[in-house]
């Protein structure tokens, strides 16, 4: 029996199990639909993620609600994470120990929400997912199964802002993920 999403957030809500607690405005757990078909997982809260307690509400949010339209995706029918749930300093890079401390509650997300479909955006959130050391460049462009998952690994947003090619790239694994859905709905109806 797996917990809700409210247990999950109020734990994380309280969390010290890493130094990002010393540096954050707060706790970015998630947000979006809890019984969404497909679910994004992010990197770690930006800077204005962190004052606002919400992922992708920045820049990288603008695109990535563009890229939503471009796949039919209306946005409050997905669920919204990060791997990291505080805001490292800077916008570094997430540290190994903290993905280890910190993931429990991602993988408690999965299981509460149970999705059809989880984008992956970037690397870390691909690598975590699918369990690879392969980079984000390789893997993108096709869809895996992981368990009883499709996951589509895509470019992190914020890379494709001011990258012309990965934008490109990325309009086109949400065509994919458009795609998916629909084969994700018809094996569904079929079960
Ligand atoms: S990043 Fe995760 S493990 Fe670290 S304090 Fe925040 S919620 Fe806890």
């Amino acid at each position: 029996m797996h917990r809700t999403l409210e247990e999950i957030e109020a734990d994380a809500l309280q969390c010290r199990k890493c130094e990002l607690c010393e540096t954050r405005t707060t706790v970015v757990f998630g947000v979006g639909n809890p019984d969404a078909e497909v679910m994004f997982i992010g990197e770690a809260p930006g800077k204005q993620e962190d004052l606002g307690a919400e992922p992708f509400i920045g820049a990288a949010g603008k695109l990535l609600n563009r890229m939503l339209e471009r796949a039919g995706i209306n946005r409050p029918d997905i669920y919204i994470a990060n791997v990291l749930k505080c805001r490292p300093p800077g916008n570094r890079d997430p540290r190994p120990d903290e993905i280890q401390l910190c993931s429990p509650y991602l993988r408690e997300q999965v299981r509460a929400i149970d999705p059809d479909v989880i984008v992956t955006l970037g690397n870390f959130a691909t690598k975590f997912i699918l369990k690879t050391d392969k980079g984000i460049t390789s893997l993108r462009g096709q869809a895996y199964t992981a368990g009883k998952f499709y996951v589509l690994p895509t470019f992190h947003p914020a890379a494709a802002i001011y990258d012309q090619s990965k934008l490109a790239l990325l309009e086109s694994d949400f065509d994919l993920l458009g795609e998916l859905l629909r084969v994700a709905r018809e094996r569904k109806a079929a079960r």
